[in-house]
């Protein structure tokens, strides 16, 4: 932290000035010497007349500067001004391009016009030269705090929205229960700051929504503002970069003022990761993003939480950003926004149904069902898109056949949507409930299961989440194994339900998680007994083989063994612990495969023989860390 302080943002300020300067130095001078001659050129000595007369007056430039009060309009075509003054007087003038007139003119009140029988380039080339001084000037003079990039800053202002125009409430966001639940504590904070800081609660001051485009993050954000009835404020990590150096730290210090200023509030920084992202993944050493970033880092433990300022950022990236943005006091808690389930689906499209006119025999249950892999995004999208295709085919309401063709459409479209065969999906939903079974088989010595769920993220066709009960800092030899069961308890599902000859690629990262597991706990933790209190592999890097060091070769190949050991025996534990229970693991997929999401309590639920609720418990997840076990 000492480092980023003192990095601060001296360097690109002074490189930006002179940046910016030069050319505009340049180009003023070349404006003043095409344009000089012309200032000095003034035409009929000036003639004074207060009565109007339907004859023009000339006005020399100077009697434009002087007069310019008086002047009301001001049609200006090349170097020739005409118009009228205040009293109705008609005149002619010849102008130069002089920054003081435009000031004075629009002091006066003058409304001014640019003939445009010139080209647009034309007029361009010509006043640019005083824009540019005008400009420059004011850089200048715009006192010793601002600096140019920091004026600049507020020249091309961050799209900052306050949302006041139509306030979204939870309302408008239908289909993730749990994450609105998850939100709402948020909501509560900012309504009533005092009854936290009178219990000295520590509320967070950063919160992360990731998850896939269109899946509703800015929605909930605006939605939290909306219903906690503060402004809301929104930037995006793109607008943070540019060509300017040190444009992005200028940037990020004006919405935090801002922000402050209006606080209770929220702020929302879309595309966090373009400012974020891991330093070691930048392809180029980006100094200036990466002051960006560091000024984000120093605003964001600039303010005690009690300011009321909340700062939502929003990224489908979670894994690009720098672990610095994720530590206490940032965007400490995380909610994950998953694509909506089939009911979070429907109740999307109810949402946005009710707004069109839908045909009776619709069955949105049914859309929800082809839908899988759209998010709410793509769902309104699908209902416009209905719509428009009612339309063009003459039809009063949306039928079920403008559904189709609509859902085809975005099926096509820029976003893909993974079409997942009913074939994968079955063995998908066996595989997430071999490890759901085998997680619940072991629940006493693992951790909870938050949920399990068929609906692809990323590469992962599903997942198994774990909500940690407390933050461990070591594991029992009794959870290491049960660990290793669960990881490749996918595998051995596929195996009992579907033949071994029909076993997939699926497993990869399963594999790759156990032997991990297994290897640093037979060559790092000194559990297994073969090897013994050893530290074989002290240069192992996340499970990757290196070369075994400080072992010889016989002790290297006993390690190989071992390892290989754990992963078998546990592999036969799974296949043990299913296959002694087929016709429960069996219901758990099936439902897994009609819901296509179950939460932990359903889980248990359908494991216990009870037919679990239709009704979603909305359970709220205080989760900061999930453990995931992907497919
Ligand atoms: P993100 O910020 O995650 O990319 P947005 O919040 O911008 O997604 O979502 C885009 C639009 O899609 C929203 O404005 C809203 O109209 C619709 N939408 C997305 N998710 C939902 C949802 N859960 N409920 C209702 N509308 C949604
Ligand atoms: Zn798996």
């Amino acid at each position: 932290m000492a480092k980023i302080g003192k990095l601060k943002n001296k360097m690109p300020r002074d490189k930006s000035t002179w940046l910016l300067v030069i050319p505009v130095l340049i180009i003023a001078a070349l404006g003043l010497f095409s344009f000089g001659d012309n200032g000095g050129m003034l035409q009929t000595p000036a003639t004074e007349t207060t009565v109007a007369t339907s004859r023009p007056v000339e006005l020399s430039f100077s009697d434009v500067l002087r007069r310019a009060k008086e002047i009301k309009t001001m049609n200006i075509r090349g170097n020739d001004a005409s118009g009228t003054l205040d009293d109705g007087t008609k005149y002619n003038a010849v102008i130069a391009y002089d920054p003081e007139l435009l000031t004075k003119l629009a002091d006066g009140g003058a409304s001014i016009s640019i003939d445009s029988s010139k080209s647009f380039w034309e007029r361009t080339a010509m006043w640019l030269p005083i824009i540019l001084w005008i400009v420059f000037f004011w850089l200048i003079f715009r006192g010793p705090r601002g600096g140019i990039s920091r004026s600049i800053a507020s020249q091309n202002p961050t799209k900052i929205t306050t949302g006041n125009s139509k306030k979204t409430t939870f309302k408008d966001v239908a289909g993730i229960e749990s994450e609105k639940q998850e939100l709402m504590e948020i909501v509560d904070f900012l309504k009533d700051k005092e009854k936290y800081r009178a219990l000295g609660a520590r509320v967070p001051r950063g919160v992360l929504l990731s998850g896939e485009p269109g899946t509703g993050k800015t929605l909930l954000a605006r939605a939290i503002a909306g219903e906690a009835n503060v402004p809301f404020f929104a930037a995006s990590g793109s607008d943070f970069s540019g060509i300017i150096v040190g444009l992005g730290v200028a940037k990020i210090k004006e919405i935090f003022e801002m922000a402050k200023r209006n606080a209770p509030c929220i702020l929302f920084i879309d595309e966090i990761d373009a400012i974020g992202q891991k330093r070691s993944m930048q392809i180029h050493n980006d100094q200036d993003r990466e002051q960006t970033l560091n000024q984000l880092l120093i605003e964001m433990d600039g303010f005690s939480s009690n300011t009321g300022v909340i700062v939502l950022g929003a990224t489908n990236r979670v894994d690009m950003l720098d672990p610095a943005l994720l530590r206490p006091g940032r965007f400490d808690r995380q909610v994950y926004i998953d694509l909506p389930d089939l009911s979070g689906r429907r109740d999307i499209l109810k949402l946005y149904a009710d707004r069109v006119k839908i045909a009776s025999d619709v069955d949105l249950m049914d859309v929800a069902r082809g839908t899988t892999g759209f998010s709410g995004a793509d769902l309104e999208n699908l209902l416009n898109e209905a719509a428009l295709h009612a339309v063009r085919a003459g039809h009063t309401e949306i039928t079920t056949n403008d559904m189709d063709e609509a859902r085809d459409k975005i099926m096509m479209g820029p976003r893909k949507i993974r079409n997942i065969r009913d074939d994968d999906k079955k063995l998908t939903a066996f595989h997430e409930a071999g490890h759901a079974f085998v997680s619940q088989h072991y629940a006493n010595v693992t951790d909870p299961i938050h949920k399990a769920t068929i609906i692809p993220r990323g590469r992962a066709l599903g997942m198994v989440q774990h909500l940690p009960v407390d933050d461990k800092v070591s594991m029992t030899l009794a959870e290491v194994r049960a660990q290793l069961s669960i990881s490749l308890a996918g595998r051995a599902a596929e195996e009992i339900f579907f033949g071994s000859d029909k076993i997939t690629t699926g497993a990869e990262s399963d594999i790759a998680n156990a032997t991990r597991l297994a290897r640093y706990s037979v060559t790092t933790a000194g559990l297994s007994d073969k090897i013994g209190l050893v530290a074989v592999n002290q240069s192992s890097t996340f499970g990757t083989r290196t070369a075994l060091e400080n072992a010889s070769e016989k002790t290297a190949e006993a390690v190989d063994a071992e390892i290989q050991n754990w992963l078998k025996t546990a592999h036969n534990d799974a296949k043990n612990i299913l296959s002694h229970n087929r016709a429960t693991v069996e219901r758990l997929a099936n439902e897994l495969l009609q819901r296509e999401t179950l939460t932990g309590d359903e889980i248990r639920e359908i494991i216990a023989g009870k037919k679990a609720t239709a009704k979603r418990a909305t359970k709220t997840a205080k989760t900061t860390k999930r453990k995931v076990a992907k497919k």
